[in-house]
């Protein structure tokens, strides 16, 4: 039968749920049968496209998550356009009542601020149903990025896809901490134990038994030859011939989407909320103390104009731009860090990495290069330098400087052995390239044995594997137990002729405890403490020197031990040898250490391997100094929380951690108020990378489950790319207080000038600024602007400033003061240029303007304008504007350039003007204009000069000092 003629039929009947239930009941033979593959060589590439077509993609469909409406409706719940709904009906009222009384002005549309204040309140809200459905598929987008790869068989050839791909019959591969792509028939296991809370709600991990067959009507918690997608492997390893894939999967079927995207509000938009609230209050106050005090001034027969000044005082207040701004300058700030190499899965991260005090890095593969290579054997009684490059296969064994022949060296050829058979990576060879799938440090020993021609591939057939006590951090070892079927050990090897091998590797130290004889030549001789103290100390100076050792050990079997025996069948072992390759530290980490340093950023290292190896490679990337304490997991244990706290103060290297160990350092630290990104790619550190403010899993070498459970990803796992983000969080956390000074500026210096117009003009009641104005100015001249803050480049010294403190107000360090001090000098500024233009304009009438009514055009342009000198200013808090390159951040003079352009158009084109209720203005009144605009910017420069002078710049000063 054409391969390609039958899974369609046959295997589309599974998808109905009737079939999908007898999967537990049929052995692996009928599965297999069933699905048309085969174990062997998995399923041919015509196989694979025929049934990507008929079965699509395996993906789950995104769950239906609030409908626009609900997300519209939303969006109108912000207390700030509630307020602003509310002066649009009031004005339409007014409007309404001089429609009536037959006093509408000419040239003016009634209803107008009515209307634009009602349009304003739709846009705000459409544009933030825009941005949060975008920020929601940007996000979604970006955990694409970490979307699981499995490692699949197909046409005879072991590779790992993207698990999108997969198709049913397709055999893969499970291991300790991926999550299970698709629905499976398992055929075979090893110790392999599944979480599967996420479709059973069982917090206790399944044991899996393949060989189990299973009544049609078993419970899926129960089905335990079965595994599901979306489920973790929590331990153990496993083969799987996939049986149902994307929505046809136990999960699909429940149809939620795997990987929820978390939208909540960052802590600062939690805080904007609250500012708007005082902001809604205060202006509320302002309102009743005008009305109130106009009315016992002025007397009640100007309630019409005191009502104007107090809808106009309300708009003012509102900043109803910053909302859209902060929203944009988040993302902007992910798309940045993506660009440096780190992906934000939850967005409140972005502002929590600008306040990061401690970074808690794993060494292998963060701080090192996870590029090892085998340098030495050591064994009982000969030290074997081996030579070679990388992954590639050839190399000199080498003793005493003369090149030998492994052969002749018996123990070295058996611990060679050991390396190839204890080991679940995959060497293989892309055009010139060669390639390891899986983890690096067995890839190195793989490589070690091909090296001595001992290939994997051959002897996985001569001893096949028949149970095993997988690696773990916790148990920082790995046994297998192989067959010998053919007398293969005999014959090719110095080890005893027994039907079974144990082959254990791991920590040196641990392996040895379990040894009670060392190999000799051909022989297991028993082992004094003499030689564990030699071996112990060969250890601890090569671990000295930074090596990565592992110990080897054997153990002849007549039996395969059971599963639950690990204690006892891992004793009484006969030690092989030390293997120690090198891992060298990554060039680039230095330097970020270096920046951490100045950047108030403590660096530690916490690290499953040997505390030796630890120090050294601590002591060369600058995280510790010679002679400082490196605390070891088994002591760690000992502590109780208080004694923990103590060291986690001075102890800048952990090693022979345990991943639960990291979770109580996590602890210890936040107990001392600080901020700890914390990185981890294991299964058993989800619980650290959550509790740590900033969880940091490895993109490249990192489980599924652990990238899960974080909030950002590595997508090189390196160090330096941690603190790369840190320094763009404090980009966008500088950035977000630059514009809120900004705009709230504005909007107090507009307040000011409108509470103070009865004053200045000896108890006039007319407004300077209509609503309309001042939507403009808020939406317009102050959004472009602040958009443009938005993307300020990095200062040269945001690492030499402290993290920010996250408990801190938006306001603290001075930004409440100097947004009130510079709403000041606006508001002097306009009300001194109001005061005096009164008075011209009244003395110059003109034909356009027989009232004198020009004086409000001219307040209008010249808050306008000398916003546009703020913004300019704003950039730097230190740096004089004349000594920063304009290029780079162009936005900012683009946008100052538009506004401004945009602001003489609302005054010299005239159905602008008609609409915008503004005066033509000649050219002296415009001079005017502009020179108390520049006032503005000369104000601001002089205040840095004054601060500069007043209080030099402490070392580690607070990130953005603006009082
Ligand atoms: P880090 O925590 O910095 O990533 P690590 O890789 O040494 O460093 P673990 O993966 O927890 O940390 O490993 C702990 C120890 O277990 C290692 O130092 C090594 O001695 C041993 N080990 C590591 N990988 C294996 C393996 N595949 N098989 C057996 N033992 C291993």
């Amino acid at each position: 039968m054409p391969a390609n003629d039958l899974p369609v039929n046959s295997v589309s009947a599974q998808l109905s749920p009737t079939y999908d239930a007898v999967w537990q009941s049929q052995t692996v033979e009928q599965t297999v049968a069933a699905l048309q593959t085969d174990l062997e060589s998995g399923l041919s590439a015509q196989q694979v496209s025929d049934r990507q077509i008929k079965f699509g993609s395996n993906e789950l469909e995104e769950k239906a998550g609030r409908g626009t409406w609900e997300i519209m409706i939303d969006q109108f719940k912000n207390i700030m356009l509630i307020l602003l709904i509310a002066v649009a009906f009031i004005s339409a009222a007014l409007d309404l009542m001089n429609l009536l009384n037959g006093q509408v002005k000419p040239n003016d549309i009634p209803f107008k601020d009515t209307i634009a204040i009602l349009a304003i309140v739709i846009l705000n809200g459409v544009l933030g149903y825009l941005q949060e459905s975008r920020a929601e598929k940007a996000l979604a987008a970006l955990k694409q990025l970490t979307s699981p790869r499995v490692r699949v068989t197909r046409a005879g050839k072991i590779t790992e896809i993207d698990s999108k791909e997969l198709v049913p019959g397709d055999v893969i591969q499970l291991e300790a901490g991926v999550q299970v792509a698709a629905d499976g028939r398992l055929i075979e296991a090893a110790n392999l134990q599944v979480r599967e809370s996420a479709l059973t709600g069982e917090a206790q991990a399944a044991n899996k038994q393949p060989h189990k067959i299973l009544t049609g009507d078993t419970a899926l918690g129960d089905q335990v030859n079965l595994v599901f997608q979306g489920t973790e492997v929590v331990q153990g390893r496993g083969t799987v011939v996939v049986t149902n894939t994307g929505m046809q999967t136990e999960l699909g079927k429940i149809a939620t989407m795997l990987q929820d995207v978390e939208n909540d509000p960052t802590p600062l938009q939690k805080r904007m909320d609250q500012l708007s609230q005082t902001l809604v209050t205060g202006s509320m106050t302002l309102v009743v103390i005008v009305v109130v005090g106009g009315i016992i001034f002025a007397g009640l027969d100007k309630w019409q104009q005191l009502v104007e000044v107090s809808l106009s005082m309300a708009v003012a207040v509102v900043p109803e731009g910053l909302p859209a701004v902060i929203t944009v300058t988040l993302a902007i700030g992910t798309q940045r860090m993506v660009r440096r190499n780190a992906l934000i899965r939850k967005l409140p991260a972005v502002e929590t990495l600008g306040s990061v005090t401690n970074i808690c890095s794993d060494k292998t593969g963060t701080l090192t290069q996870n590029k090892m290579v085998v340098q030495s054997l050591h064994t009982a009684s000969s030290a074997v330098q081996i030579s070679g490059e990388g992954y590639i296969p050839q190399g000199d064994f080498v003793v005493g400087g003369q090149p030998v022949n492994p052969q002749d060296y018996p123990e070295a050829r058996a611990l060679l052995l050991g390396c190839a058979m204890c080991n679940d990576s995959i060497l293989q060879q892309d055009g010139q390239h060669w390639q390891i799938l899986g983890d690096p440090t067995e890839g190195a020993l793989v490589v070690a044995a091909a090296k001595a021609n001992i290939e994997r591939d051959q002897w996985k057939s001569k001893l096949p594997r028949v149970g095993e006590f997988p690696f773990t951090s916790e148990r920082k070892r790995m046994s297998v137990i192989v067959q010998d079927v053919n007398g293969a050990l005999r014959l090719e090897s110095a080890l005893p002729d027994v039907p079974y091998m144990m082959f254990m590797k791991g920590s040196p130290e641990l392996v040895l405890e379990r040894c009670s004889e060392i190999q000799q030549a051909h022989n297991a001789k028993p082992l004094t403490n003499a030689q564990r103290e030699t071996i112990l100390a060969s250890n601890n100076e090569l671990a000295g020197k930074g090596l990565r050792v592992l110990g080897f050990a054997y153990k002849p079997l007549q039996d395969v031990p059971p599963q639950d025996t690990e204690d006892s069948a891992e004793q009484g072992l006969v030690w092989l040898g030390l293997i120690d390759m090198l891992d060298a530290p990554r060039p680039e980490v230095k330097d970020a250490v270096v920046r951490c340093q100045s950047a108030g950023i403590r660096t530690m290292m916490i690290t499953g391997d040997h505390q030796l190896t630890a120090q050294a490679i601590a002591q060369d990337l600058g995280i510790a100094r010679a002679g400082e304490p490196v605390l070891v997991g088994r002591d760690l244990e000992k502590m109780d929380a208080q004694e923990l706290e103590q060291q986690v103060q001075n102890v800048n290297v952990y090693a022979r951690v345990a991943p639960e160990h990291k979770l109580r350092i996590v602890q210890a630290l936040q107990n001392q108020d600080r901020i700890v990104a914390m990185t981890g790619d294991g299964v058993n550190d989800a619980p650290a990378l959550k509790q740590a403010n900033i969880g940091v899993a490895m993109g490249i070498t990192g489980t599924d489950v652990s990238k899960e459970a974080s909030d950002m990803v590595l997508l090189d796992d390196n160090f330096a790319t941690i603190v790369a983000a840190t320094e763009e969080g404090r980009v966008v956390y500088t950035n977000i207080r630059r514009f809120i000074k900004y705009i709230l500026g504005s909007n107090i210096g507009e307040v000011l000038t409108i509470a103070a117009t009865p004053l200045v003009l000896n108890g006039v009641f007319d407004v300077p600024l209509t609503p309309l104005q001042i939507l403009w100015m808020n939406l317009v001249t102050d959004g472009l602007p602040a958009l443009a803050l938005a993307v300020e480049p990095a200062e040269p010294n945001v690492m030499d400033r402290a993290p920010n403190n996250p408990k801190e107000s938006i306001f603290a360090r001075g930004l409440g003061i100097y947004m009130v001090r510079i709403g000041i000098v606006l508001a002097i500024l306009s009300v001194t240029l109001m005061w005096w233009s009164h008075g011209y304009t009244h003395a110059n009438l003109t034909a356009a303007d027989p009232n004198g009514d020009r004086w409000k055009t001219m307040v209008f342009t010249t808050l306008c304008l000398a916003q546009m000198g703020h913004a300019i200013a704003i950039r730097s808090n230190s740096q004089l504007t004349l000594t920063l390159n304009p290029l780079t951040n162009p936005y900012v003079w683009g946008s100052v350039i538009l506004t401004s352009v945009l602001q003489l158009m609302l005054v010299y084109v005239e159905p602008l003007r008609n609409f915008f209720g503004t005066h033509y203005l000649n050219g002296t009144e415009l001079a005017v204009c502009i020179g108390f605009s520049l006032l503005m910017f000369v104000w601001i420069e002089g205040e840095k000069l004054f601060t500069r002078k007043a209080q030099p710049a402490p070392r580690l000063a607070a990130n953005d000092d603006w009082s």
